[in-house]
């Protein structure tokens, strides 16, 4: 073949078919991969480093990318692919592409599209380890970040530079739920010549896609709502297949941030899920989160569902009508001492929920942010951001509300 010969169609692996109109319920327990010759209805887990080839030609076509196939596990694999397809599905994109964590998503996301002398405008709000690896880290290698506020579109204009390559945002924010309008912020992006980011964590697909508002790239916690149950530490970056395929895999194929098949496998499983327990959850968190708001010995509750939120509008618009499932409030207590105290008796009184950091899982989670997630920030930084010692985190998840009431009864009773 004489180099100046059109070149052959890439060979691609198969995909199955659906309706244009197909809902994103039926999507998520049914994208993937076709089946195997064995007929296999649950999805198959394919723990194997490499792949075999019928011979020496097919490898070379393969390996010189002019055929889509499994080569190895860094690259790509079945299981990893379905739960790829699914999610991209279900996120309204074209390509997926599944990391290790969410932060290796976010640190992926960072390598392919940014270079030493480029900026990033990012919310202050966003996941703390967020925070430290685009400031610390690619900070360290000549990438510069600018941080503004959540909800203030105009501070996200102002620190536009010329050397803006991305916009970073999280939807709602940890632990405040504080919102962005993610069609303005695509807005800005454009004008500038930059792209969007989303962290969709709290919100997941099921009540939120970005892509649909002119967001460019999602990223995923897979640990928290995907899988839902609390079970493995994994994550996505879902984008155009031009950026994934051109810009992410090479990256990927390098640097080698890849998702265990096992993993995958779990998170894909749990997608099947993911509507119901989104719907379910934010039900739950919403009764709770009015339930609180009558509470005496609280001040003040946090949660997008609420008419009192700031941003409620907003958020029902931006989310399908829904919440979500993180609540956040706030214990009475004459200054920061006894608040802490306050907030440590409504956290050690309960019984069901589980004190930890973790969210989305279907067990309810308690934390208090100031000392744990939010520990590591000094008293003034935590002040600015508004998270205060009488500060709760609750993550709501699929106990009966009233056993979940009873049990920040008991702590809110003895404080009141
Ligand atoms: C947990 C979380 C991350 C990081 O995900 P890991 O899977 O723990 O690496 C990023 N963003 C948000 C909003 C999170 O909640």
């Amino acid at each position: 073949m004489s180099t100046l010969d059109p070149k052959p169609e890439k060979k691609r692996l198969p995909r199955k078919a659906f309706a244009p109109d197909v809902r994103l319920e039926t999507l998520a327990v049914r994208e993937g991969l076709p089946a195997t010759e064995w007929g296999e209805n649950s999805e198959g887990l394919f723990l194997t480093s490499s792949f075999n080839h019928p011979d020496a030609a097919t490898a070379a076509a393969r390996f010189a990318n002019e055929e889509e196939a499994f080569v190895y596990t860094r690259f790509s694999n079945p299981t990893t692919m379905m739960f790829e397809r699914r999610l991209a599905a279900l996120e309204g994109t074209e390509a997926a592409i599944a990391t290790s964590s969410g932060m290796s998503a976010i640190m992926l996301l960072v390598m392919g599209l940014l270079k030493a002398g480029d900026h990033v405008v990012c919310s202050r709000s966003v996941f703390g380890s967020t925070i430290k690896l685009l400031q610390g880290e690619f900070g360290k290698f000549g990438v510069q970040t600018t941080f503004v506020s959540q909800t203030d579109v105009a501070e996200w204009r102002a620190a536009i530079q010329p050397n803006t390559k991305l916009l970073f945002a999280e939807t709602p924010s940890n632990p405040l739920t504080e919102v962005c309008d993610i069609a303005q912020l695509a807005e800005v992006a454009h004008a500038a010549g930059a792209l969007l980011a989303v962290d969709n964590c709290f919100c997941s697909p099921a009540l939120q896609r970005p892509a649909k508002l002119g967001a460019d790239l999602i990223i995923h916690s897979g640990t928290k709502y995907l899988d839902g149950q609390g079970r493995v530490v994994a994550g996505a970056l879902c984008g155009s297949e031009q950026l994934i395929e051109n810009v992410f895999v090479p990256v990927m194929r390098s640097a080698g941030m890849s998702l265990s098949p096992f993993n995958a496998w779990v998170v894909l499983k749990g997608l099947e899920t993911l509507s119901i327990r989104m719907a379910a959850q934010s039900a739950n968190a919403l009764a709770l989160a009015r339930w609180l708001e009558a509470q005496p010995s609280v001040e003040r509750v946090y949660y997008p569902g609420l008419p009192s939120h700031p941003q409620h509008e907003l958020a029902m618009k931006q989310q399908g009508g829904l919440g979500g499932a993180v609540v956040s409030f706030i214990t009475k207590g004459e200054g920061a001492d006894a608040a802490r105290r306050n907030a440590f008796a409504v956290i050690d009184h309960t019984r069901i929920c589980s004190i930890t950091s973790n969210l989305g899982d279907t067990k309810t989670t308690i934390t208090h942010p100031a000392t744990t997630s939010h520990g590591r920030l000094s008293e003034d930084q935590r002040q600015a951001a508004g998270i205060t010692q009488g500060m709760i985190r609750v993550a709501v998840g699929l106990e009966h509300i009233e056993d979940l009431k009873a049990d920040l009864a008991s702590g809110l009773n003895s404080i009141a």
